[in-house]
């Protein structure tokens, strides 16, 4: 084996681990099903949802990086999930990752939930909303201080609100 492929197979096995569990931690146990849980079939949500957001939301597909305009969005206000409106982050938790995905480095408490899916083979912390399920995006362990979280959520999951100035 070269020293390559050993560092490699070290990564794959304990390194990725390490790093994403954190996150995994910080999301602590599972939270008890909330008094205002939306649950609809699924026909109830391709009709709720344009077909993008479906895909996203409730297939857990990722929108094309740069293509949500709330990437740029700096005006204060909130920002809700698109599919039951529960206010998920606010404009002051929100940074420029240089991603293409809005990036927050914190969420509003209780809002979300978290899971960890292996899509790309490493572990990853897939975050949902607390209260109608809907996919949203995934936690990183290299947002800005004070967390060090990076919520990378998927624009076309979310809806703005600015603060009336
Ligand atoms: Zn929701």
């Amino acid at each position: 084996m070269t020293q390559r492929r050993q560092w490699l197979s070290r990564i794959a096995l304990g390194g990725l681990a390490a790093w994403v569990s954190p996150a995994a931690r910080a999301a602590g146990p599972a939270a008890a099903p909330r008094a205002d849980a939306l649950k609809l079939t699924d026909e109830e949500w391709r009709k709720r949802l344009t077909p993008e957001q479906y895909r996203v939301l409730r297939r857990e597909g990722t929108e094309a990086p740069f293509s949500s305009a709330l990437n740029g969005e700096k005006r204060r206000g909130t920002y809700k999930c698109v599919a039951c409106d529960l206010p998920l982050f606010t404009s002051t938790m929100k940074f420029d990752s240089g991603t293409g995905w809005p990036s927050f480095f914190e969420a509003l408490p209780g809002a979300l939930g978290f899971t960890t899916d292996y899509k790309l083979i490493f572990p990853r912390t897939e975050y949902h909303c607390a209260r109608c399920g809907g996919h949203h995006g995934h936690v990183f362990d290299d947002g800005p201080r004070p967390t060090g979280k990076r919520y990378c959520n998927n624009g076309v999951c979310l809806k703005f609100d600015a603060e009336a100035a």
